[in-house]
């Protein structure tokens, strides 16, 4: 892993606080496994952050009106919901699960701590009650989670309170896409994002850092595709000095075949992955490369609180050309979209996060192993959660020097809540 950072950004690790002792005082065989990088013993990496205290739960009133739907502090609604099955992966991605890290050593969670599929739907049910209209599969890798598709047949059962079928979707590495597309589609999983962060074979092996063929990514979305699992997007995570220059072929493979590209911005999310503002390629750049080839014109948002700024490939007449579709770029570090942010994230082991960046989350999973607790009274308890809700960590960072990672706090591994 690569911490040099041409403009001396540190790492981000060494400045953040173990804000317990809870990984220095355990056994010297533990402490690798909760977070000391072999060989570099002196270096404490807070990444288990599935072991920091959860939040404690807001008071509800009893009895509480239900009928309003909630909107927090800033006065956003909660209509998306995405959930982690598993924090496990197969690919090693260094932007997110650094091999140095999550080696064979990496505490994952015991299977006993996460959610059941009853249990996982019994909440998002409950969540559909409070506003969610659309749930995202994720993880860690979602599809290594054994029998996913019962879970999607639960969760495509789940209606709206005016009767409508929930935008039921999944992020994927799409490694096991070709093999799962058909029976993905059968239990009613809707579409997919594949993530895929370059054509050329070589620099995708090394991204994934497990020798990953990206042919093998490139069936499984074409399995995809022949299922019916569309519109599919394609993630593709730029890193500056890595794979920008698999813009422009990644573009001209996905240009009229009707699979909406997006580009991302290089986040500074969880611990470990050493993020620095050097490797960042801002939208802004990627737009003007590709538009050296490739004419685009500004779209306007498909709905609110869409992650992605769209544009459509053009025509001769500098008009949207439906043909040849469109891409999206997600601006996370150089363009806040916190405004009208209405996601919420629900980890493995059914800790609720408010924000990407949160250091911690609100366990949901004694609620629903207290048999005291009702819908309702869990309905309440995600009332107040939300409403007491003020994050905007994006844009207050982009108020802060652009070549500086993250504030204080330690914030959970996007591996353990998901994209
Ligand atoms: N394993 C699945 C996958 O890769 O699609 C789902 C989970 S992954 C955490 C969800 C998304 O987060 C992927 O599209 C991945 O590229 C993106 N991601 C992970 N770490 C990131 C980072 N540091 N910056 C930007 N995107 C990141
Ligand atoms: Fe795995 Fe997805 Fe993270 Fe890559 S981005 S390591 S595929 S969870
Ligand atoms: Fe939402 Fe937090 Fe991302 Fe802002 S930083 S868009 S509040 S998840």
């Amino acid at each position: 892993m690569n911490h040099s950072c041409m403009l001396g950004c540190k790492p981000p690790t060494p400045d953040l606080k173990v804000p317990t002792n809870e990984a220095l005082t355990l056994p010297p065989q533990e402490r690798s496994r909760s977070g000391t990088i072999r060989g570099m013993s002196e270096r404490v990496i807070p990444l288990v952050d599935q072991r920091h205290p959860s939040l404690p739960l807001p008071a509800h009133v009893v009895g509480q009106n239900l009928n309003a739907l909630p909107r927090d502090g800033l006065r956003r609604p909660l209509t998306d919901l995405r959930i982690s099955v598993t924090d496990r992966c197969n690919f090693r991605c260094n932007y997110c699960m650094p091999k140095e890290i999550f080696d064979k050593d990496y505490a994952y969670l015991p299977h006993s701590h996460l959610l059941s599929f009853e249990e996982i739907t019994r909440l998002a049910s409950v969540f559909v009650g409070r506003g969610v209209r659309k749930i995202r599969l994720t993880g860690g890798e979602p599809l290594l989670r054994k029998n996913i598709e019962i879970l999607i047949a639960q969760l495509a059962a789940l209606r709206s309170p005016d009767g409508q079928p929930l935008d039921l979707t999944l992020t994927t590495n799409g490694s096991l896409l070709a093999r799962k597309a058909q029976s993905l589609k059968d239990a009613g999983l809707q579409r997919v994002t594949v993530s895929l962060d370059g054509l050329d074979d070589t620099v995708f092996r090394k991204m994934n850092d497990v020798d990953f063929p990206v042919a093998d990514v490139l069936a499984g979305i074409e399995a995809a595709r022949a299922a019916g699992l569309g519109p599919i997007k394609v993630n593709m995570v730029v890193k500056r000095g890595t794979n920008e220059h698999e813009i422009l072929p990644m573009a001209r493979h996905f240009r009229g075949t009707g699979i909406v590209l997006r580009f991302i911005e290089y986040m500074d999310v969880g611990a470990t992955n050493g993020w620095c503002m050097d490797e960042v390629l801002p939208s802004a750049d990627v737009i003007r490369l590709l538009q050296t080839e490739l004419p685009l014109v500004a779209l306007s948002p498909s709905a609110s609180g869409e992650t992605a700024e769209r544009w459509g490939y053009a025509n001769d007449q500098g008009q949207h050309d439906r043909a040849l579709g469109e891409i999206g770029v997600i601006s996370s570090v150089t363009h806040a979209f916190c405004g009208d942010c209405n996601r919420a994230r629900l980890s493995t082991e059914g800790r609720l996060y408010l924000c990407l960046f949160a250091s911690q989350g609100y366990d949901l999973r004694q609620l629903l192993r207290d048999p005291a607790q009702s819908d309702a009274a869990i309905a309440a308890t995600l009332d107040a959660i939300w409403q007491g809700r003020t994050d905007q960590y994006s844009l207050l960072r982009s108020l802060r020097a652009p070549d500086t990672a993250s504030g204080p706090g330690r914030r959970v591994e996007m591996s353990y809540i998901g994209g």
